[in-house]
């Protein structure tokens, strides 16, 4: 294995976050009753013309620029012909010979090294309908076809062979995957298809400079069975090459409950799809103005948003990753820190203490029973040593069951911290009385034992105390003063 290196080129397509369909005014809501979303465009009916819709251009230019990509002032649309029961008009519209833009990047981390991944092309088309061949009446002898998907928008995205590994076309994917989202381009739902994903693999000796014969495995509809097929393609290509044979250049899928690669077809090419010119669409011309309005609506990139995390607010560059994952997380963080919130701490107590709540309750953070800014008065509590952050931490879990807010959990519970430095001494005599081996070790020189005292005064005030006061105190009683 270690003689040999992969290469890896990914093609990804995405549904576009539009209300209506890429050439006719059908919704694309998904889940309706199968074939209600549909008209004589979509159906493909003789003489129907498409329209395209203006909404779907600029979604595919704004993903267009968030990946770098420079685009064509002037494109089109061709038609790729090929049959298929779920493509009515038995061509798919997509871009081909002049494509919607051109030439981006991406930077992806793996392995803490990062690593800038070419994009050749994005190009927007229709997708089909769907063909169902289970859980319908008479599915045994019998499938159907749902026309709702058909003519939904789709940008697709084609990767240089640029990647080197599983790991790589996964950060590669996640990275896309979050710009999409962020852009609002496309929600990309793996589960509803909204977001799919073709792996082109091969793999040569490490150091060869050609590149090997390539298979393209179909379909990946997530990223667990990205990384396997990868996985498994790389070592069925390896094996066929170290037992003398030949890679052949084929479309593959990956079947799901054998964990492996299979044959589909052999690969098809550009010829073989009769591309041309679609005589009922008018080219797209971008003007340049056009381009400027794009590019001053862009949201702000995730990039840009972690490095802006770490100068405006001083956190970690770790913590800045996990605080953009997703830009209602980012967006929580913010409102949280306008509200008052110390940054740094709020960063932190969102996430480790607020992520591992939404995760166990199987929360999304839209759903975050604790208000931004019921999170910022906790933290100013903690922070004015109003109570500790043991019991913060316990308030907190009581805000997010209850939805109620701190002052009120506080004043309940009783969980004010203790100040009052008489009341910790008292109960500091006590337990150094309780453990006289153990003070006797301490006075002998064992410093070690000093935590066990800490811990006993801490669980008598029930986590209350202010811990600097019991250090003082404890060390002034031991001292036998
Ligand atoms: P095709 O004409 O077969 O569709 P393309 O040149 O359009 O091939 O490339 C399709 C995808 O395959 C791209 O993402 C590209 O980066 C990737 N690719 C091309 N050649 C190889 C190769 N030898 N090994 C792995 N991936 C490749
Ligand atoms: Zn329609
Ligand atoms: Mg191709």
């Amino acid at each position: 294995m270690d003689r040999y290196e992969a290469v890896i080129g990914l093609e990804v397509h995405a549904h576009l976050q539009t209300l209506t369909k890429a050439f006719c005014g059908c919704s694309t809501r998904f889940g309706d009753p199968p074939n209600s979303n549909t008209c004589p465009v979509c159906l493909g009916l003789p003489g129907a013309l498409p329209i395209l819709n203006k909404r779907a251009l600029e979604l595919a230019l704004r993903a267009s620029l968030a990946i770098g990509c420079t685009i064509q002032n002037r494109s089109r649309f061709a038609r790729k012909n090929y049959f298929y029961p779920d493509l009515p008009k038995g061509y798919q519209i997509s871009m081909y010979e002049l494509p919607l833009a051109l030439e981006g990047e991406l930077e992806i981390e793996t392995g803490g090294e990062k690593k800038r991944i070419g994009i050749t092309r994005l190009h927007m088309e229709d997708d089909a309908g769907k063909s169902l061949h289970e859980g319908f009446p008479d599915s045994d002898r019998w499938s159907y076809i749902d026309f709702n998907r058909s003519g939904v928008p789709l940008i697709e995205i084609v990767s240089e062979p640029d990647l080197r590994a599983p790991a790589d076309a996964y950060a590669y994917l996640t990275a896309l995957k979050q710009i999409l989202e962020y852009t609002e381009v496309s929600d990309c739902n793996m589960e509803e298809g909204s977001l799919r994903c073709d792996a082109n693999v091969s793999v040569r000796l490490r150091g060869a400079s050609k590149l090997g014969t390539k298979a393209e495995v179909k379909n990946l509809n997530s990223f667990r069975y990205l990384a396997h097929a990868l996985e498994y393609e790389i070592e069925r290509q390896i094996g066929v090459l170290e037992s003398g044979g030949t890679v052949t250049q084929e479309t593959r899928l990956w079947n799901v409950a054998a964990g492996r690669t299979e044959p589909m077809r052999s690969k098809e090419f550009a010829h073989d799809y009769r591309y041309f010119p679609d005589p009922d669409l008018l080219p797209v011309s971008v003007s340049d103005s056009t381009i400027a309005d794009v590019r001053r609506d862009m949201p702000e990139l995730p990039s840009a948003k972690r490095t802006r995390f770490q100068t405006e607010y001083g956190v970690s560059a770790y913590d800045a990753g996990v605080l953009t994952d997703t830009r209602a997380l980012a967006n929580y963080f913010e409102a949280a820190a306008r509200a008052g919130a110390p940054a740094k701490s709020a960063a932190s107590w969102i996430s480790v203490e607020l992520l591992r709540r939404l995760n166990d309750a199987g929360k999304d953070i839209a759903e975050c029973p604790v208000e931004p800014a019921a999170l910022a008065e906790l933290l100013a509590k903690v922070e004015k040593g109003e109570i500790t952050a043991a019991s913060g931490k316990k308030v907190f879990a009581t805000m997010f069951d209850t939805g109620k807010r701190a002052a009120e959990i506080i004043a309940a519970e009783g969980l004010a911290q203790i100040t009052d430095t008489s009341a910790i001494e008292k109960i500091a005599r006590e337990v150094v009385a309780k453990s006289p081996d153990n003070a006797a070790k301490y006075r002998a020189g064992n410093e070690g034992v000093f935590k066990f005292f800490v811990g006993q005064v801490m669980r008598e005030t029930r986590g209350q105390a202010n811990p600097q006061a019991v250090n003082e105190i404890l060390k002034r009683v031991l001292a036998g003063e």
